[in-house]
């Protein structure tokens, strides 16, 4: 990777790869967050200064030096740090149907927030509408008013703010990348900011969506953008409908069959680091959780949530949690987030490959290697030629607000593709014939039967 010196944020900018972390915010103050109207994702008022592209996570992140300040003597493999992986789900019923998969960051959320040595949690609650703001919460009561998991991009630099004027320790909820900007600018400039954090829950994060996936959506479902009122992407089961009021009514999309939805939350709709990331299984983060996509998993009522834990104490925490009656776990392998998350996202096999491809292409490209990466099989030169090729002419497309084009064209051109992908989900996922060719174990019926 490329080691060149960046003196601002001018080439993330043109490149349009933040990601909303927020970091660059607090090391140059005179940068805002703000709306891009063409590209509609947040990113930088302006260049910035130096300190700014040196915390930044869209130029580059020390995933091996983070991961040894952050788990220190601990191995380093594939996976990151791991001290053990689980299936898991609350046992209070509306809570685990409310959530995105298992309900398990709340119980941690209640848990934690219960003890002495935490003073409050840092997570993404709603301001209204598509605005969402990471905000302090104190009590276990208020954890339920927290939202699932939200999708589009939104300006994070609220995290660094609030560590930076509370006094005390914190548990933080985040995203990948949000956890690579937050601690490469505590380390860097600020060091006294990591007494204030307790603990971090991570999500597990395939990608997040500008707002155009958004303004997509509405057009299809005749809905309008300007007017919603409340938006939520999962919950009432392990998949849940894309929900959205506006004081017309409710419209909804379900993701696994509404044709608009594919064609709206493409890939492309993405922001444009997503497909750089190699950090999709939160290496930052002492918890991890995201949705156990597994052969096993599929038949769940309510969803149930893949948990690495990256510490002790996380995994004692979670046999607390199954000794008080709050959740249920199966213990498990690393084999079940390579199969949950597929090779492609736990690897990056697609994005070391893209980044490498960039480089050749004299494209900015963030200097990431993470512990994933002997392990990538990166795909070939000619998939990512092409997916750049459709990935820049959608963009523009996108910008130009041409959304009803893009459904056909999905309906059209790419419909071949898009059957081949249920296909693969349905031979894999229902099929299961990766344990029929006895290439994978799959779960016992005894690891499966305590779950809903
Ligand atoms: C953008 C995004 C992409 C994801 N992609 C995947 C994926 O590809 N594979 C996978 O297995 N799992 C993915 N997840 C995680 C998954 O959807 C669930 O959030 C996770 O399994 C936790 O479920 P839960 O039932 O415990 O949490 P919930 O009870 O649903 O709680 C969600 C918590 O996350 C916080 N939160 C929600 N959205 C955000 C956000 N954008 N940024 C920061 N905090 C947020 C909320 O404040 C809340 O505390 C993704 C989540 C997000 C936000
Ligand atoms: S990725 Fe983070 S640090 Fe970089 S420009 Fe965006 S908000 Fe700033
Ligand atoms: S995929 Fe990676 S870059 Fe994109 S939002 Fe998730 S953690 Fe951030």
């Amino acid at each position: 990777m490329s080691e060149s010196i960046h003196t601002s944020l001018k080439s993330v900018r043109e490149s349009d790869l933040c990601i909303g972390c927020g970091a660059c915010v607090h090391a140059d103050p005179t940068l805002q967050l703000t709306l891009d109207p063409t590209k509609q994702m947040w990113e930088p008022s302006h260049d910035g200064n130096e300190l700014a592209a040196s915390v930044c996570p869209a130029i580059s992140v020390d995933f091996e030096g983070l991961q040894k300040r952050l788990f220190p003597g601990s191995e380093i493999g594939p996976f990151g740090v791991v001290d053990s992986v689980m299936l898991a789900q609350s046992v209070d019923y509306e809570r685990n149907r409310a959530a995105s998969s298992g309900g398990l960051i709340k119980e941690l959320l209640v848990s934690l927030l219960e003890s002495p040595d935490v003073d409050g949690a840092i997570a993404l609650k709603e301001v209204h509408g598509l605005d969402y703001k990471p905000t302090l919460i104190t009590r276990a009561s208020e954890v339920d008013d927290l939202p699932g998991s939200i999708y589009h991009n939104l300006p994070k630099d609220d995290v660094i703010r609030l560590l930076k004027e509370l006094e005390g320790k914190y548990v933080l909820v985040g995203i990948p990348c949000e956890f690579e900007g937050i601690y490469q600018y505590i380390f860097q400039a600020e060091p006294g900011l990591a007494e204030r954090i307790h603990s971090t829950i991570g999500l597990l994060c395939g990608w997040q969506y500008s707002y155009h996936a958004i303004r997509a959506i509405c057009q299809y479902k005749g809905a309008d953008f300007d007017e919603i009122e409340e938006i939520s992407y999962r919950g009432g089961g392990p998949v849940g409908k894309l929900r959205m009021k506006t004081p017309a009514g409710e419209s909804s999309a379900s993701r696994r069959i509404d044709f608009g939805y594919q064609a709206a939350f493409d890939r492309t709709f993405n922001t444009p680091r997503c497909h750089l990331c190699i950090n999709h299984s939160n290496f930052l983060a002492d918890i991890v959780v995201g949705d156990a996509w597994l052969p096993s998993t599929v038949g769940t009522k309510t969803g149930i949530s893949l948990v690495i834990n990256r510490t002790e104490s996380m995994t004692r925490l979670m046999r607390e949690l199954v000794n008080t009656q709050r959740i249920v776990v199966s213990d498990v392998t690393t084999e079940e987030i390579k199969e949950s998350q597929k090779p492609r996202i736990a690897f990056g096999n697609f994005a070391y490959a893209y980044a490498e491809y960039r480089e050749r292409n004299g494209l900015h490209t963030p200097d990431m290697v993470g512990p994933n990466r002997e392990s990538a099989q990166l795909v070939d030169e000619a998939e990512v030629d092409r997916f750049y090729g459709e990935l820049v002419r959608k963009l523009e497309l996108q910008r130009q607000r041409r959304y009803r084009f893009l459904y056909w064209r999905k309906a059209t051109k790419e419909l071949p593709k898009l059957f081949g992908r249920y296909w693969e989900w349905f031979t894999v996922r229902i099929l299961r014939v990766k344990s029929l060719k006895g290439e994978r174990e799959e779960l016992s019926r005894d690891q499966i039967s305590i779950f809903r």
